[in-house]
């Protein structure tokens, strides 16, 4: 291969293939007023105040289009929340994918119930409904899917089987704010939704979570498990459920109400940036895009992904390809690099719960599809990207078409 065409790469310092930054968080100076205001009036937080949390909690609710919210400080306590009011038991059985963040299974753990891992359909990396239905049995209560990357899961196969099953839906919407699934925004079609607002996440206050429901049983005790276990019209020093403060304060509250006004928007750019992405990047021998027919009628791409093949980059591993991306400039990474059941907590059974039953063995867990998502395939953009101009997808094509040229 010639010098200067090695060269020509980021990466080897060459020219890069896009020069713009993408900002994020985005925000103005409404952003920052709005939280001067709470600073300076003093109500800073619950016992003494809270309208400006539950007028988020308002607004959330309604643009879910569900009954009922309840923030609470993250996307993980938000989960257990969700899994301690649908009255799981210890020792039950909790589906989920293996291809998440740790709190999709750790938050399992958390309320003494074992995480049944269940692959992934290479086609969106979310949850394989008939892989499901194959790993339930009489100990299963909660199926937990996961909407990867803001890919809708398939909600109809999903709600079909846990009705057939009498089972709980907890979605985790965590990557999944604004994006819909046939019309309905996601987290308003199980019995609770579950969002992050982390500082990555698609909306954010730097930390934060919610859990919206239409249940008004479950939506009492999600408040009350928030709210140390008091309950609504009880003493302050009435506790009722073993719950914990898990409140957010009124600085978070109303930053997420600011940042909530642009969402819709920013979905749909992303949305509009991904569907171009598709096809820009189907042209190109050895990426594939992930499918896009199955229900998602709005995408909110917190991650843009996109399976890699090596075989088409002179078998150059995915980690050096995306080394060689991000030197051209586009955020990226190549996630997780095994699925979650290789933690050291499944593996060396670090639970510290004693509900779970000694038969349980993480070391015989193989979901192979997920697997090969990690090793050589999955290639996330990051949302933030996503929120670019039509003209940065032209270049973020370009950028892999430089690589393969390169290396191929
Ligand atoms: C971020 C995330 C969470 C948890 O969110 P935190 O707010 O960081 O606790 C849960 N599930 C998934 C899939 C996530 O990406």
């Amino acid at each position: 291969m010639e010098q200067n065409v090695i060269d020509s790469l980021a990466i080897n310092g060459g020219a890069k293939t896009i020069i713009r930054s993408f900002p994020w968080p985005v925000y103005d100076e409404s952003d920052v007023q709005a939280v001067a205001d709470i600073v300076r009036s003093g109500k800073w937080g619950d016992p003494d105040c809270a309208d400006r949390v539950e007028a988020f909690e308002r607004a959330f609710a309604d643009y879910c289009g569900t009954r009922y919210a309840v923030t609470c400080v993250n996307g993980s306590v938000s989960l257990r929340l969700a899994l301690m009011a649908c009255g799981v038991k210890p020792g039950d059985e909790v589906i989920v994918p293996p291809y998440t963040f740790i709190a999709t299974a750790s938050t399992v753990l958390e309320v003494n119930c074992v995480p049944v891992f269940v692959d992934i359909d290479p086609d969106t990396y979310n949850l394989d409904p008939a892989a499901i239905e194959a790993a339930i049995t009489e100990r299963t209560r909660v199926i937990v899917p996961v909407h990867f990357a803001g890919q809708a899961c398939d909600m109809d196969a999903i709600m079909a089987i846990a009705r057939r099953h009498k089972l709980r839906v907890i979605e985790d919407a965590a990557h999944g704010h604004g994006a819909e699934y046939r019309g309905r925004k996601l987290g308003s079609i199980g019995d609770v939704g579950s969002f992050s607002f982390q500082s990555s996440k698609n909306l954010t206050s730097g930390e934060g979570g919610i859990v919206v429901t239409n249940d008004e049983a479950l939506y009492r005790m999600m408040a009350s498990l928030r709210n140390v276990g008091r309950i609504e019209g009880g003493q302050w020093y009435d506790h009722y459920n073993p719950g914990c403060n898990y409140r957010i304060t009124q600085m978070q509250a109303v930053l997420l109400s600011q940042q909530l006004k642009r969402l819709e928007e920013q979905t749909r750019i992303r949305d509009a940036n991904g569907r171009l992405l598709n096809e820009l990047l189907s042209g190109i021998d050895g990426i594939t895009p992930m499918r896009r027919d199955l229900g998602e009628t709005l995408h909110c791409y917190h991650l843009y992904m996109f399976r890699y093949d090596p075989a088409a980059f002179g078998q150059l591993p995915k980690q050096r390809f995306v080394e060689m991306l991000a030197a051209e400039g586009v955020p990226c990474s190549a996630g997780y690099p095994h699925p979650l059941y290789r933690q050291p907590l499944f593996q060396q059974k670090n639970f510290m719960c004693y509900a779970i039953p000694e038969t349980v063995d993480y070391s015989q867990v193989y979901c192979p599809v997920a697997e090969q998502a990690c090793r050589d395939e999955a290639v996330w953009i990051f949302q933030h990207a996503m929120l670019g101009t039509a003209a940065d997808m032209e270049l973020f094509a370009e950028a892999i078409r430089k690589i393969q040229r390169v290396v191929a």
